[in-house]
């Protein structure tokens, strides 16, 4: 095939023309007026896609999702605090590694392997101690668990306990309402459903959580530390230029870019319109898979993300089929959970894509023919066929 293959794994991913071109033009001074007013932009349209109230405080710093993890480890958490870890997979293991090098006393509650951790079991968990804070991944881009975000934030406040959410797999495109579900601290990177390039830590904090921030006796190192930032972040909301290190001048307008393309200026009601647009491709795509004869890794598909969608492998098909599903036309990523990585494989959908039926049915179309090369016997008509109805309904 002559166009280069889709790319569909869970990060990074197909982005839009619009921000591509913007990544083409020449690098900008981060002082330049184009510049600033573009920072600032992109800061205050963050505030609408995380659903942020005006008192919330975005950051976007050069970096990726596990900086933004790391910092918001070390501003949440003083040295010897208690927190709870919701541990659904990779990324909660990293999480609860990085709040053991901060000093932190870590408690998990940890789900069976593909399995999501109920909020109930959260509170309870909560009940049994007392917390600093709680940390969650919204979704495990190893095996698409997600967790419930809304039910775990209630469950914190109601306590008095911060709360954190690792939503580098899922912010923008699962629902997520920082301001109405009083969570803390909501934290990404630009190349996952917000649908950049990759480059930068973006991150949402409460008021509470800044004033955790401000109040720790051993602060962050100075470039990770929320307070270094929080300057710079305000100035250029201002539409003033401000320095402490310089910042990713390419992307950052790419960013104002992308995020004004998830919500225009004026529009309402954007976000919720999104979220249920990823609901729809991953419900169209998980008609393919059925349609292929394909299982998913999550147990229950109240808990699969919306995000991603990750497939066993049938009967005598291993890893060796990516590279023919690549062939097919689509990207896609082996297992990353250590305890099942060899027996699934990854397929993202997020961002841009969720608005293009064909990138979707040309993935399952892949997929279907990479598995007949590998001697799984399916119908790939049909499989397309049951995504693009379920995408028309
Ligand atoms: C990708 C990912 C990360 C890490 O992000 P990087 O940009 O690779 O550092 C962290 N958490 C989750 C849930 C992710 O999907």
């Amino acid at each position: 095939m002559a166009d280069a293959p889709l790319l569909m794994i869970p990060g990074p991913i197909e982005i839009s023309e619009a921000v591509f071109q913007a990544t083409c033009a020449r690098p900008p001074s981060h002082v330049a007026p184009g510049f600033i007013q573009a920072f600032g932009d992109a800061l205050d349209t963050m505030r609408e896609v995380w659903c942020a109230g005006p008192d919330a405080t975005p950051f976007c710093v050069a970096g990726g999702g596990t900086l933004a993890m790391e910092s918001a480890a070390t501003n949440l958490v003083d040295r010897g605090e208690r927190v709870l870890v919701v541990n659904t997979g990779y990324f909660g293991d990293r999480m609860a590694e990085m709040l053991r090098r901060r000093g932190a006393d870590v408690v998990q509650v940890t789900a069976a392997v593909a399995d999501t951790v109920p909020a109930e079991a959260v509170a309870d968990a909560l009940d049994a101690n007392t917390f600093a804070a709680v940390f969650a991944t919204h979704v495990d881009t190893s095996t698409g668990v997600r967790v419930d975000a809304e039910g775990i934030a209630a469950a914190a406040k109601k306590r008095g306990v911060l709360s954190c959410f690792d939503g580098v797999c899922a912010t923008a495109g699962e629902r997520f309402e920082m301001a109405a579900w009083g969570a803390d601290v909501y934290l990404t990177a630009s190349q996952k459903a917000i649908g950049l390039p990759a480059g930068l830590a973006l991150w949402v904090a409460s008021a509470a959580a800044m004033e955790k921030a401000a109040s720790l006796k051993s602060p962050p190192p100075m470039t990770l530390d929320w307070n270094t930032w929080l300057p710079i972040m305000q100035a250029y909301q201002a539409r003033r230029p401000s320095y402490f290190s310089t910042p990713a001048t390419t992307l950052v307008p790419a960013l104002q870019v992308g995020l004004r393309e998830l919500v225009p200026v004026g529009s309402e009601g954007a976000m919720q319109k999104r979220f249920l647009a990823h609901q729809r491709a991953a419900e169209a795509m998980r008609a393919g898979w059925t349609s292929l004869g394909l299982s998913l890794v999550p147990t229950a598909p109240s808990h699969a993300a919306y995000t991603l969608s990750a497939i066993r492998y049938p009967d005598g098909v291993d890893s060796s089929v990516l590279g023919h599903i690549k062939a097919a036309g689509a990207i896609v990523a082996g297992g990353l959970h250590p305890a099942i990585k060899p027996t699934y494989f990854r397929v993202g959908h997020m961002g841009d894509v969720v608005g293009r039926p064909n990138a979707l049915v040309s993935t399952v179309r892949a997929v279907a023919e990479g598995l007949n090369v590998v001697g799984y016997r399916c119908d790939v008509e049909e499989a397309c066929q049951a995504t693009a109805s379920a995408l028309s309904d």
